[in-house]
């Protein structure tokens, strides 16, 4: 049995916060391999959805010879699929930080597919954009794995207009507001305590990539890489699980999406401001 620990380097954060970008960029890092919302891995292996190429699972030349090694009577489990979907569900975060201890089957789970592709991939950290908190409280738990995490925070305006726009899932800006609370609640909570985090505002990201990149390599790796070139550079979009529609495109640049500013009535600026308030302050956002 494989004993080397499981490096995993974990996105937590709202939907619409700028995650499958950051992810995509981190994937240009030496040291990192981006294999996107591993959350939904269990359902794309059990349905054989499309990995981002366009290919379904069992055809993608980065998962095929990847499942090939896996236990599937384990993964490819009806059962199973539903007990990781049931553990992962926000409900649970409270009863994980209260102490509510690690599911067996569900370690099982994550340990045979981050050790699979582990022993494939030779960049030493595994980046899992899942976003979900109860996922990472369960990652946390799990003894073999060595976890880092990233927390990004977006204007809960930049949040509400991209849900706003008719595109895969959509919200109205009440349910909008609701989920940004909700998720940026916890997400804040978790971080305040753990060090394992560092919290990047996804504004300074879009404003100034290389900074945000290099305090991210201290925080992961302890030393500052210089990088100059992230602004128009375009980055190729790793073999990842799920994301959001970009990962429909072969690749990406850095763009700042601010429309939010010009699409929404100033009124309505303030009144979504005044909605998420305690988080705007936390985040120093300005009205
Ligand atoms: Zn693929």
């Amino acid at each position: 049995m494989e004993e080397k620990p499981i490096n995993i380097i974990y996105l937590l954060g709202a939907g619409r916060s700028g995650t499958t970008m950051l992810s995509t960029v981190l994937n240009n890092r030496s040291k990192i391999h981006t294999v996107g919302e591993m959350h939904q891995f269990l359902d794309y292996v059990y349905e054989n959805k499309d990995c981002s190429c366009g290919k379904n699972m069992s055809e993608c030349e980065f998962w095929s010879p990847l499942l090939a090694e896996m236990n599937l009577e384990l993964l490819k489990n009806k059962e199973n699929v539903e007990l990781s979907n049931k553990l992962e569900k926000h409900y649970n975060i409270p009863l994980y930080l209260l102490g509510k201890p690690l599911n067996g089957t569900y370690r099982e789970m994550t340990d045979v597919i981050f050790q699979t592709i582990h022993k494939k991939e030779s960049k030493p950290w595994l980046l899992d954009s899942s976003k979900y908190i109860a996922r990472y409280l369960l990652l946390r738990k799990n003894k073999k794995v060595n976890l880092k995490g990233i927390y990004l925070v977006r204007d809960v305006r930049g949040v509400v207009y991209s849900f706003g726009k008719n595109v895969q899932t959509h919200k109205n800006p009440l349910s909008a507001i609701i989920y940004y609370t909700l998720i940026n609640f916890w997400a804040q909570w978790v971080s305040l305590f753990d060090k394992r985090i560092i919290k990047i505002k996804y504004e300074d990201f879009v404003n100034e990539p290389d900074k945000a990149i290099q305090k991210i390599d201290k925080h992961l790796f302890g030393s500052e890489t210089k990088t100059s070139y992230l602004k128009d550079t375009t980055f190729e979009i790793p073999h990842i699980i799920a994301g959001n529609r970009l990962r429909s495109d072969k690749q990406l640049i850095i763009k700042k999406d601010l429309k939010w500013k010009e699409e929404i009535s100033r009124p309505k600026q303030i009144l979504y401001y005044l909605l998420a308030l305690p988080l705007m302050i936390i985040n120093k956002y300005s009205p």
